[in-house]
């Protein structure tokens, strides 16, 4: 059925709320540099797709896109086509826009986060909401990347034609990049995959090379003795907003597979939420007293 919040009409959305069980999904991400090989939108773009691919399996009601997510602070430094708000703002939008889905009689929510600078603040704002009246409940689940290495762990167990939309050469380039224990982090080869499967025309493989995705090592003494700065010193130890090793054989087979298995993990997720009858009667006893 049609999932999509935006794209019922007020006659039929009382269909999809009884469908999904009051659970809604908020697909969350953020505009930001990844590499010079992948759109600024990348996060919010596989958070909307995912969770609609998700949907279809296990119907949810999917939000509109929660395009906008923290990132570093040191806004001047920040490169061209950013945008972040002030965590104070997010906090506040999300917390309303989760009141009208609320009013619109959906008590499960879900954030479908892609975004790990957002993983900060969306655990303050589950806190927040646990000590503030409300009548729904709110959960996060953060989209994770199959590939290479979960696919290769797959192939290794499963044995060579596992994953039916892979070719033998695929096969190969995944089982490589495992056993080699290719580095995965921002922009790396998981979220270059996604976008291969969604749109292989933002993704720009003759870019890379010019920057790179390894890092300067400039922040880890500090860890080392567990001192903690911003970002645990990311944004000094990866200056050019990638983080990985070169995806350079990536493709859109791949990309299809990883989409296909992280929705059927997720819609997973869908499922539990759904069928949970623990987590709002925990939040309303938690509650009573207000
Ligand atoms: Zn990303």
């Amino acid at each position: 059925m049609e999932t999509r919040w935006l794209y019922h009409t007020s006659e039929t959305f009382p269909t999809l709320v009884e469908a999904a069980k009051g659970v809604c999904v908020i697909p969350m991400g953020c505009v930001e540099k990844h590499g010079l090989h992948l759109p600024l939108g990348q996060d919010i773009i596989q958070a909307s797709h995912i969770t609609y691919m998700a949907s279809q399996l296990e119907t949810v009601c999917v939000f509109p896109d929660f395009t906008f997510g923290d990132y570093c602070n040191a806004a001047p430094c920040q490169p061209a086509g950013t945008i972040t708000l002030p965590v104070e703002t997010e906090m506040l939008l999300l917390e309303q826009l989760c009141e009208q889905i609320s009013r619109n009689g959906m008590k499960k929510i879900l954030i479908l986060n892609a975004h790990g600078g957002n993983k900060t603040w969306l655990s303050t704002f589950l806190r927040k909401m646990y000590n503030t009246k409300h009548d729904f409940v709110v959960g996060v689940i953060f989209v994770g990347l199959p590939a290479p290495h979960s696919m290769a762990e797959t192939l290794l167990q499963r044995g060579s034609g596992a994953i039916p939309e892979l070719t033998a050469e695929d096969e190969t380039i995944l089982l490589r990049h495992h056993e080699e224990n290719m580095k995965l982090g921002h922009a790396c080869f998981g979220e270059t995959a996604f976008m291969m499967g969604i749109a292989p025309e933002a993704v720009h493989l003759d870019r890379l090379g010019i920057e790179s995705g390894l890092s300067t090592h400039k922040a880890d003494y500090l860890k080392e003795v567990g001192l903690e700065i911003v970002s645990g010193g990311w944004d000094v130890n990866y200056p050019n907003n990638y983080d990985g090793d070169d995806p350079v054989d990536c493709n859109e087979r791949i990309g299809k597979a990883a989409l296909r298995i992280e929705a059927e993990r997720v819609a997973h997720a869908f499922k539990v939420f759904k069928e949970d009858e623990n987590v709002l009667k925990w939040h309303a006893e938690m509650q009573k007293g207000w």
